[in-house]
């Protein structure tokens, strides 16, 4: 057989990069970065070639699994799909539409296939307790987006490729490559900027890999960015740094003195004894930041799921605004995708219309905060959650209090998970479902590109066929939506949608064509490297969506929080503070079955400053135990200065040490799950956010 080159983009992570992959007789030969890659230029990461090992896991289920008496058996398409739907409508049928929950795990908007067919299906449940992994790390982000610009997915990104100076807070592009952001190759991007004579400031507990590219690193005491942030603003009015350039007349006069009397007390005296920087590096930081050229600030996860993440968002927002750093070059600016997902107005912001059974978190873009899933199964009443739907989503690890979930999952009357690997939560599933996945699937990332650094667009045909007999995740979720609506209608009478339905090929190419771009699929198709669409241009005020028209600067929720922060209390009454963190050749939980992936050093280890292993006799490579208000675990010890004292780091996505698994690889290295130590009852009062950094925990000895 001749050996054929395939192009396709990359789905592991927000990246996108281009590949160029080998096939011989259906065999994946060779992956590597595609060089003509309109975007990525090159540019791939390590777990690239997890792809194949990803393509070639023994562990990965190809055929539907379904358990009979406790023990795991492989089934028909057939059987499976019909007992899946037919005991989602004999649950709701019995206790009411809102006994099924859905619960979409983060790789839902990295395949196409779920991506545009897994929300009619969720849509035919017609329940209101929905949860997702935005949740529990992205929502301050779309809070800020709906309620400032109209939609939860206009979201601004960093235009790195032409700011002076980038602020990076509580992230490590490095190893993320990018998140919220899409921008393949961060260290030549972060070299092209020093080399404009543009400098990068990190601000984290942790000196991360970025940190060691970066000019500038700046501690800061975990969970407290918002100070930070505040105090900023407050420094910006203080010295008439207020810029509103082009949008002043899309903004309310009165919004503005009303943030400039909001932030008044934030004054550098407080600020330096919440963060922990001293007056001196503040000012300096603060006076840089304004005197920049073309400055940006960026802000990732330690700043988003922290008890203030969802006023972190909004004051990002806010001071790349005032500053005149927003809707620029080389400010925060919008995507101009050819698939745009955020061109709908919503009537209202859609935020806080329902509200979670039983702790009353608000709801947002339809879901509900991912910390309550657990109780709102577990606490008995009217409405409680009876089965669960997950699709490629690992809760037990990636979610607060990974062990109550795991109870609430087993207390279930049926679940169903739509997931490739019988992991730490598909084990509690009575079906599984298999789709094909990664290189046997076509591929347009919609999601990344309305979050990319410079407009493309790029479509991947497979670069190998399914096995035999596999589905498609998008046949998976047409097949269950049709057999819940037929099975429905027969038991209750209630009527089926009337929508016609679509091919993954005739949905995406629609969305391309009445994109803004109005591309056509076949001819996207002749450009395997990608289509350049250019660099991000200013849009506003001409795409706010907002009711008014206008850039909600200061949203009434966003007030609320303020005065919630100025009479909040210093928290003292902790040994430590914990923080995640990630690595590259990790994603979450994804990549821990791929033996290259985890070969090596064993990196799920708890990372304690030297003072503090000194003033707890503690050794690198001891093992020790850290205790959360909700459990305790014990893992090894890694003594370094690259963390805060007072501050200990733990990886995210471990903790393959559960009975029930399939996963051989992750199973023998198994660490400990940062999630049995993060605590569910701890969110973001604002956004329902789960709080995973800055955790108060104490060490065992
Ligand atoms: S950076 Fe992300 S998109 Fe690029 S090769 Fe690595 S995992 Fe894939």
């Amino acid at each position: 057989m001749p050996i054929e080159t395939k192009y396709r983009t990359c789905n592991l992570c927000e990246a996108i990069c281009g590949l160029e992959i080998k096939v011989e007789d259906n065999k994946v030969i060779s992956i590597r970065g595609d060089e003509e890659d309109t975007f990525s230029r090159g540019h791939i990461c390590p777990k690239a070639v997890g792809l194949k090992d990803l393509h070639e896991d023994p562990d990965r289920l190809k055929n539907p699994l379904i358990k009979r008496n406790g023990q795991w058996h492989e089934t028909t398409w057939e059987e499976a799909i019909a007992y899946a739907a037919r005991s989602i409508v004999d649950v709701q049928i019995t206790h009411g539409k809102d006994a099924v929950a859905v619960y979409q795990g983060n790789p839902s908007v990295h395949n196409l296939g779920t991506s545009l067919f897994s929300p009619d299906f969720v849509r035919s449940i017609k329940t209101k307790n929905r949860y997702s992994a935005t949740s529990v790390d992205q929502l301050g982000h779309h809070l800020a987006a709906e309620t400032m610009f109209g939609n939860g997915l206009f979201v601004p990104v960093p235009d790195i490729n032409r700011t002076d100076f980038w602020v990076i807070i509580g992230g490590n592009p490095m190893v993320s490559n990018g998140s919220m952001m899409t921008a393949p190759d961060i260290r030549g991007r972060i070299r092209d900027i020093q080399e404009r004579e543009g400098r990068i400031v990190v601000i984290d507990p942790r000196f991360t890999e970025t940190s060691e590219k970066a000019d500038e690193h700046i501690f800061i005491k975990p969970g407290t960015d918002i100070w930070l942030l505040m105090g900023l603003m407050n420094f910006v009015y203080q010295n008439d740094n207020i810029q509103l350039g082009h949008l002043a007349d899309a903004i309310d006069e009165y919004k503005i003195e009303a943030i400039g009397q909001a932030v008044d007390s934030f004054d550098l005296d407080i600020v330096a004894s919440r963060t922990k920087i001293s007056k001196e590096k503040l000012s300096q930081f603060y006076t840089d930041y304004c005197n920049a050229n073309r400055a940006v600030l960026y802000g990732r996860l330690g700043i988003s799921a922290n008890k203030f993440g969802g006023l972190c968002h909004w004051a990002i927002n806010t001071l790349n605004i005032l500053t005149g750093n927003f809707d620029t070059e080389g400010g925060a600016m919008f995507t101009n995708p050819a698939v745009n997902v955020s061109s709908k107005k919503s009537p209202v912001p859609r935020f806080g219309r329902w509200h979670s059974r039983v702790r009353n978190l608000p709801e947002y873009g339809g879901e509900l905060p991912s910390s309550t899933l657990a109780e709102d199964i577990l606490e008995p009443g009217e409405g409680q959650i009876r089965a669960l739907i997950t699709s490629c989503g690992n809760p037990v690890l990636s979610v607060p209090n990974g062990r109550k979930l795991d109870d609430a999952f087993e207390s279930l009357d049926f679940m169903v998970s739509i997931d490739i690997y019988l992991n730490e939560t598909t084990r509690h599933a009575d079906v599984i479902l298999p789709p094909a996945t990664g290189l046997e699937t076509p591929h347009y990332p919609i999601g990344f590109h309305n979050l990319a650094i410079h407009n493309t667009a790029n479509y991947s045909d497979a670069a190998v066929d399914k096995s035999e007999g596999a589905l498609y995740d998008w046949e998976i979720f047409s097949r269950l939506k049709k057999e819940v609506e037929e099975y429905r209608l027969e038991k209750t009478g209630e009527e089926k949608s009337d929508k016609p339905t679509f091919t993954l090929e005739q949905k995406l190419g629609f969305l391309l064509e009445f994109g803004p771009h109005k591309l056509s699929l076949e001819e996207l198709k002749k450009h395997p490297h990608g289509l350049d669409l250019g660099a991000l241009e200013p849009q506003l005020p001409k795409r706010l969506i907002t009711p008014d028209g206008k850039l909600n600067i200061y949203p009434d929720i966003y007030q609320k929080a303020v005065e919630r922060l100025v009479n909040s209390q210093v928290e003292e009454d902790h040994e430590f503070l914990l923080i995640g963190r990630r690595n590259l050749r990790s994603n979450n939980s994804w990549m821990h079955n791929l033996h290259r992936m985890t070969k090596g050093p064993n990196t799920c280890t708890a990372l304690v400053h030297p003072e503090d292993a000194e003033t707890y006799n503690i050794n690198d490579g001891d093992h020790i135990k850290i205790r959360s208000r909700i459990n305790v675990v014990e893992i090894p010890a890694e003594v370094s200065d690259e963390i805060m004292k007072g501050t200990i780091s733990i990886p995210h996505g471990w903790g393959h040490n559960r009975e029930g698994i399939r996963l051989q690889t992750a199973s023998a290295k198994a660490g400990v799950s940062f999630n049995d130590l993060a605590d569910d009852q701890l969110v973001d009062e604002l956004s329902g956010v789960s709080v995973i950094n800055a955790i108060p925990v104490s060490i065992e000895v």
